[in-house]
């Protein structure tokens, strides 16, 4: 079975961009089956590529192999998982954590997969149609390469519904224990696996957390949208003399609140739960100040028509924080939308504190932990983009 592209509709595929976008193609074979595998030809039926399709998406098929000699089939998944568990095995800090992301999609040669390891658990999320057709062999890979683990399925994630996929919630080996224990750079999270966001912890943030940590001696830390508290707890771990987290779930902020008692940072810790735009503006009203403000909110643009609804949510959180911080003060703010590009992040928090009348220096440009690597053929995949700043006028 093969897809026909339009005339010039190869060069993407030529660069090893691995999406096939449904405005590409020129034809298809009728009742396409989710997840079949199709060669992908140009208009002059020159080979580009093999890809899984997804009938209902408008990314219509994402590339398995760009070698003709391949095929696609359970081995080649194995093959691939081994060799990414294999890469972050090789990272240089890979024993100093017991939480990774093993598996992060098109940037490991597997269009669709996340897998996480926390310890002897590990959790999966299939997020296309394309995957979902090779689900056995994911599951059968999974269990070769992690034996003895417990492994639960996450697909509970809404993108599945662009592509036609119902949500799945299945422990597939083991049992799920209610909370598990991980350790990063010594300090000591509970995770929930079963009911957490995402697979349950942030690990995209892992590097910015320890970046935190090396800055936060003897501040007085504020931490926006806290969710189970990591930055929190990596700024206590690096002597802040006090942190206050801030967060909207309950559920999340009492996780964090455990988490605070499994290091013995309770006294110096306190947890609230709050709107983290309307917490901002009355620490303001109330004359506080912060020596190291932490802004991590969710995604704010999830599509293009919300990017100057989502900039301006940007804006108005760091406007807020700046005038918040102590002459001196440092702050870390973070964007993971992916149609924020980090330039125009850079802007706006540029913007915001013009606005608020600091002056500030970025002291570092940050981006997610490298268990979530970028191929360069594929740049969409860095999502995470932070600046490390100092506000050093006011
Ligand atoms: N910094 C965290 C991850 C943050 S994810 C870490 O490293 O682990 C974003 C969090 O913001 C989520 O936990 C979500 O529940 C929370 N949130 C979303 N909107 C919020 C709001 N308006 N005020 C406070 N918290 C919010």
């Amino acid at each position: 079975m093969s897809l026909i592209l339009a005339p010039g509709r190869e060069s993407s595929l030529r660069r090893r961009h691995p999406w096939i976008f449904a405005g590409a193609i020129a034809r298809q074979p009728q009742d396409l089956a989710p997840g079949a595998v199709v060669d992908v030809l140009d208009a002059t039926n020159a080979w580009c590529a093999r890809a899984g399709v997804s009938p209902a998406s408008q990314i219509r098929a994402r590339v398995w192999t760009f070698d003709p000699q391949e095929r696609v089939d359970a081995a080649l998944i194995l093959h691939r998982l081994e060799a990414a568990v294999a890469r972050r095995r090789h990272l240089p800090d890979f024993e100093a954590a017991t939480a990774w992301r093993y598996v992060f999609a098109e940037s490991d040669g597997l269009p669709g997969l996340i897998v996480d390891g926390y310890g002897e658990t590990i959790v999966f999320q299939i997020l296309t149609a394309g995957m979902e057709a090779w689900r056995d062999a994911v599951r059968t890979a999974l269990a070769a390469v992690f034996p003895q683990c417990t492994i639960l399925e996450r697909s509970d994630v809404a993108v599945r519904k662009k592509e036609g996929l119902q949500e799945r919630v299945a422990v597939i080996a083991g049992q799920v224990p209610g909370l598990v224990a991980v350790e990063e750079y010594g300090i000591r999270f509970w995770v929930d696996v079963l009911c957490g966001q995402k697979t349950g912890m942030y690990l995209d943030q892992r590097t910015n957390r320890q970046a935190v940590r090396r800055a936060a001696a003897g501040a007085r830390v504020l931490n926006c949208f806290c969710y189970t508290g990591g930055f929190g707890l990596a700024a206590l771990a690096g002597g802040a003399t006090e942190v206050t987290q801030v967060e909207s779930s309950a559920t999340a902020l009492a996780l964090a609140q455990r988490n605070a008692m499994a290091n013995g940072f309770e006294g110096r810790v306190r947890h609230v739960e709050a709107d983290v735009f309307s917490f901002l503006r009355a620490q303001v009203q109330a004359g506080e100040r912060y020596d190291l403000i932490i802004l991590d909110p969710p995604k704010f643009v999830e599509a293009k028509a919300a990017l100057a609804r989502g900039c301006r949510g940007y804006k108005d959180i760091n406007y807020w924080a700046f005038r918040l911080l102590a002459p001196g003060g440092q702050l870390f703010t973070f964007s993971c939308s992916g149609l924020v590009d980090a330039a125009l992040f850079q802007k706006v928090v540029a913007d915001a504190a013009l606005d608020a009348g600091v002056e500030a220096s970025i002291l570092a440009f940050l981006a997610q932990a490298p268990d979530h690597p970028v191929r360069t053929s594929f740049p969409e995949a860095a999502y995470l983009k932070g600046l490390h700043l100092v506000v050093t006028a006011k």
